[in-house]
C-alpha cells in the first residue's frame, strides 16, 4: 500500500463547460452556495494545520474548473510557500488561461494538467456542449501559453467516448513527438453520466495501446510519475503517453490520493462515498484543528478497506455526486 500524501483539492464545483461526459445537459446539478464553500482562509488552515501534520505534500488544484475561483493565484501563491509542500499542481479546462499563465507560474505553480479532447473544434464544442463561438481556439491558446511560460510537465488530458473522439487518437498521441508534452488517456468513467456511458460504452487503455503501437510502436518511459498513470512512449518522441485505466485495471492498492470537494468534505476514494468526512462544518462548529488531524489519521488508516477495489471485489461504488462536484 502506498503511502498517502497527495490530495486533491477542489476549488469550485461550478464550470464554464457542460463536458458531455462530467456535467451532462438535461441533468440538473445543485452547487454548493459561496458561503458552503470552504473560504481561503479555511482551506489554508486544513492544509497548514491538519493535511500537512499528517503528512500530505502534494496537492492538486481542481473543480469544477479551478480558474473561476476568484484569488486563485493568491491562492496558488499561499499553497505553493508553504515549506512542506513538496509539489503543486492544477487540472484546468484550459478556457481562461492564457492571460493568468504567467500569474500562475510566478505564484509558484510549475505543473498543470489540461483538459483536450479534440483537436477538431467543432467536435469539441460538442464534447464540451457549446453551442455559442468555439471555444477551441482559446483553450489552444491556453495550452499555448502554459507551454511557453515554461510550465514541465505540460500535460494534455483526453478521455476517449466511443463515436465522439475515438478516431482522434493518433492525432492526440501525435501531440507528443515533437513538444514536450505529455497525453494521458482516461479512461471514460460512469459517473454522473449514465445515459451517455450506457451509449456509448468506453474504450480501454489497452485498446488505445494497440492503436497507438500499430502506427508507431510504442515503448514503457523510463518516467514513472508517482500517480495511477502507465506511461509510454512513441519511440523518438519528446513527450509521452500516459494512460489511467481506472476502468479496466484496478490501482487501488497503489492508489496515494484523497480528494478534498470545495464544499469541504474530504473523501477517501473517489469511487466510494464510505467514510466521508465533513471538515467544513467541523471547522466552523470550533472542533480544534488536532481533532481533525486524529480524524484524518483514522480515515489514512481505514483507506485500504475504503478503497475501490473495482472489478475484483464486485462493488459497485457509489456515484452521488459528479466529478466536478468531487473533485476529479
Ligand atoms: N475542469 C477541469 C478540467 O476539465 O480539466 C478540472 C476538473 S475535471 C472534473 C478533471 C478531470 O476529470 C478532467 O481531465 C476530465 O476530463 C476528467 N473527467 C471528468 N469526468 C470524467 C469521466 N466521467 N470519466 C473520466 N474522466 C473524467
Ligand atoms: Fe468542467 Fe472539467 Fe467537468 Fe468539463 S471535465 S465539465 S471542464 S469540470
Amino acid at each position: 500500500m502506498n503511502q498517502v500524501d497527495y490530495l486533491r483539492i477542489s476549488l469550485i464545483d461550478r464550470c464554464n463547460f457542460r463536458c458531455q461526459y462530467c456535467m451532462p445537459e438535461g441533468v440538473e446539478l445543485e452547487y454548493a452556495l459561496k458561503q458552503q464553500l470552504l473560504t481561503d482562509a479555511e482551506l489554508l488552515t486544513l492544509i497548514q494545520e491538519v493535511f500537512i501534520p499528517v503528512g500530505f505534500t502534494q496537492f492538486r488544484l481542481t473543480g469544477g474548473e479551478p480558474l473561476l475561483r476568484p484569488g486563485v493565484v493568491e491562492l496558488v501563491k499561499a499553497i505553493a510557500s508553504l515549506p512542506a509542500t513538496k509539489d503543486l499542481s492544477m487540472t484546468t479546462n484550459g478556457f481562461l488561461l492564457a492571460p493568468i499563465a504567467h500569474s500562475l507560474y510566478d505564484a509558484g505553480l510549475r505543473r498543470i494538467n489540461i483538459s483536450l479532447d479534440s483537436l477538431d473544434p467543432d467536435i469539441f464544442d460538442q464534447i464540451i456542449g457549446n453551442r455559442g463561438r468555439s471555444r477551441w481556439q482559446q483553450v489552444w491558446d491556453g495550452i499555448q501559453a502554459a507551454y511557453n511560460v515554461g510550465f514541465d510537465p505540460l500535460k494534455l488530458n483526453v478521455v476517449v467516448i466511443p463515436g465522439v473522439n475515438d478516431h482522434e487518437v493518433l492525432d492526440l498521441a501525435a501531440l507528443t513527438i515533437d513538444k514536450q508534452w505529455h497525453v494521458r488517456f482516461i479512461e471514460f468513467m460512469p459517473i454522473g453520466n449514465s445515459q451517455l456511458f450506457g451509449d456509448r460504452g468506453w474504450i480501454s487503455s489497452a485498446d488505445l495501446r494497440q492503436q497507438i503501437r500499430e502506427q508507431w510502436g510504442l515503448t514503457e518511459s523510463q518516467v514513472r510519475g508517482s500517480g495511477p498513470a502507465d506511461v509510454f512512449q512513441i519511440p523518438g518522441a519528446k513527450g509521452t503517453l500516459g494512460f489511467i485505466s481506472q476502468m479496466s485495471e484496478c490501482f487501488c492498492d497503489r492508489c496515494n490520493r484523497m480528494r478534498l470537494s470545495a464544499d469541504g468534505w474530504l473523501r477517501p476514494c473517489l469511487l466510494n462515498e464510505t467514510g466521508q468526512l465533513d471538515l467544513k462544518t467541523a471547522l466552523r462548529t470550533g472542533i480544534k484543528t488536532s481533532q481533525l488531524q486524529e480524524q484524518v489519521r483514522h480515515l489514512l488508516a481505514i483507506k485500504p478497506e475504503i478503497n475501490f477495489k473495482g472489478r475484483d471485489s464486485g462493488t459497485t461504488g457509489t456515484y452521488t455526486r459528479t466529478m466536478s462536484q468531487i473533485g476529479g
